[in-house]
């Protein structure tokens, strides 16, 4: 009987962990600079939490949860992060510290859709979730962190979208024309865009359906109705988002069509794009979802966030290799050498020996594989007290003594 992994999920094995250190390095790095501090939530929650929070009219909700029972109790393996930090800031009274507060994290997400390149059904996000302002430089602010993480990973030919959603009272009207529109050819779209339509018509524009893409095109949907009419305040935001992104020398592209997967957006939506991406090209999508934390129970609070998908970041970075150890011993004595190793780990380097003895040239074979420098230690050096340091990248052999290696 072979066991394999789970359809959709992956091994991240030896080999590929050094990308994972890199990302996860930068990220720690580039977020403490900006004052946001980490924070780890359990990876199930209450069904509940995702229910309200992401929206119960969303494909995450109602397709892609993995939920179980236990002792009555409905249960939800995370398939995002925004619920969760939510519910501990509300739960810890994060709100009671002065604003902004600012939070990052990673770790796997699961949903269960239809494995393919650059969809699983676990994967990891990395994300930050800022509370407390209202004014868009906090939306500049979470955008240009975004730009400037990826930039670390030596990543470009990226694109950044923005769009603007409005609030309710703006999206209200937006929604009626958008059904007007759309209910010519209503009845060729698929399943999930006929129940979007009653219940968040907007999100049809965000359907990957290709039958419902062709149909959009031939409809001329996108070019017959327009973005959606800001209120006063809304459209002030927005600009205001534009002005701050082109002062920090943020290149964006506005994309009225841009609607995002969750519910709880309002105001900006954004998202990443990688232009060396197949299908599955978005990076990072985020924006702003003012109205969550009283969903979920507090106040009304102001708050602002992106996630990123670290498979995808992985998919555009060259593999890096993990660093060689500094020492590898070549011995037939066993017990010299495994001292030499223990010595040396003690002092501070990275050491190895050969637990089989094999013969010095296999030995030395392993050594140039997997270290920078070898230590010969025969029969010879063993009698006379003194090493024979290979340096494994020049071929240089020199004969050294113990207090000089150490
Ligand atoms: P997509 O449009 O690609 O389905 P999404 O809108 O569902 O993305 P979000 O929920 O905003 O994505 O998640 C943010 C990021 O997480 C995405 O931009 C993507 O990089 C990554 N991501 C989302 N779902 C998956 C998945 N199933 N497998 C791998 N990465 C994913
Ligand atoms: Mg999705």
């Amino acid at each position: 009987m072979n066991i394999k992994a789970p359809k959709g999920t992956k091994d991240i094995l030896p080999s590929e962990v050094e990308n994972w250190h890199f990302i996860e390095n930068n990220a720690k790095e580039i977020f403490r600079k900006a004052g946001f501090k980490e924070i780890r939530t359990p990876i199930f929650e209450d069904t509940n939490l995702f229910e309200r929070g992401v929206g119960d009219t969303t494909d995450i909700v109602n397709k892609e949860m993995y939920t179980f029972i236990k002792s009555d109790r409905s249960l939800t393996l995370r398939p995002e992060n925004t619920a969760g930090v939510v519910r501990a800031y509300l739960e810890h009274n994060f709100f009671r510290e002065s604003p902004p507060v600012k939070f990052w994290y990673k770790g796997p997400m699961f949903r269960y859709e239809r494995p393919q390149a650059g969809r699983q059904r676990q994967f990891h996000q990395i994300g930050v979730e800022m509370f407390g302002v209202q004014d868009a430089s906090a939306d500049a602010e979470c955008i240009m962190l975004a730009v400037e993480f990826l930039k670390s990973l030596g990543l470009n030919n990226l694109t950044v979208e923005i769009n603007s959603l409005g609030c309710n009272e703006c999206r209200k009207e937006y929604k009626e024309e958008l059904k007007k529109s759309i209910a010519p050819f209503l009845d060729g779209l698929c399943e999930d865009c006929k129940s979007r339509y009653e219940k968040n018509p907007l999100r049809i524009l965000d359907c990957k359906n290709e039958i419902c893409n062709k149909l959009f095109e031939e409809n001329n949907l996108k070019e017959k109705i327009a973005g959606i009419k800001l209120c006063p305040e809304c459209s002030s935001h927005y600009e205001k988002l534009k002005m701050y992104l082109t002062a920090l020398n943020i290149k964006y592209e506005e994309n009225t069509f841009l609607v995002r997967g969750l519910d709880y957006y309002t105001k900006t939506v954004f998202e990443i794009k990688s232009n060396n991406l197949g299908s599955q090209n978005a990076v990072c999508g985020g924006g702003r979802y003012d109205g969550l934390v009283q969903t979920l129970g507090g106040e009304f609070t102001p708050a602002v966030g992106w996630a990123m998908g670290v498979e995808r970041l992985n998919s555009l970075i060259p593999q890096r290799e993990g660093e060689k150890l500094d020492y590898f011993i070549v011995s037939n004595n066993q017990l010299e050498a495994v001292k030499l190793t223990m010595l040396l780990r003690q002092k501070g380097y990275s050491a190895e020996f050969d637990y089989n003895s094999r013969k010095f040239s296999k030995q030395l074979e392993k050594a140039s594989k997997i270290a920078k420098h070898a230590v010969i230690l025969g029969e010879d050096e063993l009698k006379n007290g003194y090493l024979t340091v290979k340096n494994l990248v020049t071929s240089e052999q020199e004969i050294k003594h113990l207090e000089d290696l150490i």
